[in-house]
């Protein structure tokens, strides 16, 4: 087998005092996401996509939030571990693609930067890396600018 499938999803609650980091990018708003780490929400999403497709598990398991270690963690460190990880056992990202379920602040501005950070944390082409963002219309804790969440698919090909 040479190609294999994993995807991710996250939800973290929106409260005031954070800084709101999303995909490594720090967003200018005036809540943030809870969280015992950065709480970036679009990189734990990934994190996760990457672990499930080697069925290793999930980031609860390598990043436990009882852990004092990982307080305050920058997720992008925490992202590249779980990247040294795929490739120790000979698998690397074709590509991902995820969306991010957020009703304010509007995400636009920041899409290019949340890919190109990403990229270069993984050492990837911007052309593998897609992040789209989406409201959830008003509806549940999303829409109603209670919580952002976040959905990734992450395809991973033998090196
Ligand atoms: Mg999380």
């Amino acid at each position: 087998m040479n190609i294999r499938i994993g995807n991710g999803y996250d939800i973290h609650r929106l409260v005031n005092d954070r800084p709101l980091i999303i995909g490594g990018v720090n967003i200018p708003y005036a809540q943030g996401l809870l969280g015992h780490s950065d709480a970036d929400v679009l990189t734990h999403t990934i994190m996760d996509a990457m672990l499930g497709a080697l069925a290793l598990g999930d980031i609860g398991h390598y990043f436990p939030p009882t852990d004092p270690q990982w307080a305050g963690a920058d997720s992008i460190k925490l992202l590249q571990a779980v990247d040294r990880l795929i490739k120790a056992q000979g698998w690397q990202i074709n590509n991902i693609d995820s969306v991010i379920i957020a009703e304010a602040p509007k995400l636009k501005p920041h899409i290019k930067s949340m890919c190109d950070r990403l990229a270069q944390a993984l050492d990837l082409e911007i052309s593998q890396v897609s992040v789209k963002a989406t409201t959830n219309e008003g509806l549940d804790s999303m829409g109603q600018k209670a919580s952002i969440a976040a959905h990734a698919v992450v395809l991973l090909v033998r090196i």
